[in-house]
């Protein structure tokens, strides 16, 4: 390791060793993987499981590096892996100090990066598989040429070409390893309970109710859902500055500050047809409102790729929600922009559990990752994300 090597393994997850050994010192699950009576058979190419994603990133080698940003509680690594060049050295300031610097290079770099960097981000709640799926296909196809169903996405791999390509396929590795391969056709109550878990007398702890614990008692569930990490931590909530729980959240923030991510495409899903969801006011004015418009290009291409009856308005008011996508923000000045895909069903949101009127197929499951990473790439192309500010001298 030369002395930059050195310098950049020092600045991303300090205490973390860039050779460590996959698959060691994972201790077993608190809770055992729920099990859902009459789940089908998931296809080949849905890799989910917590050692298919190791043995996926491990044997990488087209990436130009491959970084564990992260050990879960459970003692599972969080990958990422870089496409293109990073030779860049770490920054001299961080985005806030540098952003009312002199001149926006000094956190850029100087010469900054010559491509935008984006960040594919998956697996953030370990029960929603469906982007990790299409992640895994995503490199399988960078790796060899084609996915795991032998199907290309050449438009698609070309506009990766044109930027820096990181992709973390799994941040929540503790959630995947209790959570089912998929949740295809499970009803609405399993579902609910795969995913934000049951009180010890039954009931659903429900989405909003997890949201009412940080952690989530441990000691009070019969089974935590794969939402949070195994401490209880729902990562997309890690988002309290100066209070990050979760090593997953840390070594994602500290990724993206830096490599100077330009743009995150933050993969979940839920109970209803895909879509590219609100973004938050919690940013710049001129950043939301170009969220919004990215956000409404996604939901225009998932509509006529016939993945969803309804179609979504555009220019939607933005919302009050604070979570990762927000500290993201803060970390490196990137836009950051949250797909949901389906985990089976397209039915309407209200009045809720009404009975849906589609079942997705598992490659339509995945499908809107790479419609967004595409819509998403190729509208930074048009228009770079970011102005991130003209070199400028202050008067005093
Ligand atoms: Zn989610």
């Amino acid at each position: 390791m030369n002395r930059r090597e050195f310098m950049a393994s020092m600045a991303v997850g300090a205490a973390l060793p860039l050779l460590a050994k996959a698959g060691a010192d994972i201790r077993p699950t608190r809770f055992k993987p729920i099990e859902l009576p009459g789940l089908e058979p998931r296809p080949d190419f849905w890799k989910v499981r917590p050692q298919e994603i190791i043995d996926i990133c491990e044997r990488a080698t087209k990436c130009s590096r491959r970084e564990i940003i992260a050990h879960t509680p459970l003692g599972y690594p969080v990958y990422a892996l870089f496409y293109g060049d990073f030779p860049d050295a770490p920054p001299q300031t961080n985005w806030s100090a540098g952003a009312s610097s002199t001149t926006w290079k000094n956190y850029m770099g100087n010469p900054p990066p010559a491509k935008q960097t984006f960040l594919l981000l998956a697996g953030v709640h370990g029960a929603e598989p469906e982007c990790v799926a299409g992640t895994m296909n995503l490199i399988q196809e960078l790796e060899t040429g084609r996915d795991f169903r032998g199907k290309t996405h050449r438009e698609l791999t070309d506009l990766i070409a044109k930027y820096r390509f990181i992709i973390v396929p799994c941040a929540n590795m503790d959630g995947r390893a209790i959570s089912p391969d998929h949740l295809r056709g499970v009803a609405w109550h399993d579902f609910r309970a795969a995913s934000q878990g049951t009180w010890k007398d039954g009931s659903l702890v429900g989405w909003r109710g997890s949201k009412s614990w940080f952690p989530l008692p441990l000691d009070k569930v019969s089974y935590p859902g794969g939402y949070p990490n195994a401490d209880g931590y729902n990562i997309m909530h890690d988002a309290t500055p100066g209070d990050i729980r979760t090593a997953e959240a840390r070594g994602i923030l500290n990724l993206v500050a830096r490599w100077r991510v330009d743009a995150v495409l933050n993969g979940h899903s839920y109970e209803y047809a895909p879509s590219a969801i609100t973004p938050s006011a919690v940013d710049l004015p001129a950043k939301v409102e170009r969220v919004n418009a990215i956000s409404d290009r996604i939901n225009a291409a998932i509509h006529a790729a016939g993945l969803r009856a309804g179609k979504i308005g555009a220019n939607r008011t933005p919302t009050s929600t604070i979570n990762l996508n927000t500290v993201l923000a803060l970390a490196s000045g990137a836009l950051t922009l949250t797909l949901e895909c389906s985990v089976s069903f397209d039915r309407p949101i209200k009045p809720p559990k009404v009975k849906p009127t589609r079942t997705y197929t598992f490659d339509e499951l995945m499908e809107p990752l790479f419609i967004a990473v595409r819509e998403y790439l190729a509208d930074g192309l048009n228009r770079p994300f970011l102005v991130r500010g003209t070199d400028r001298v202050f008067g005093d």
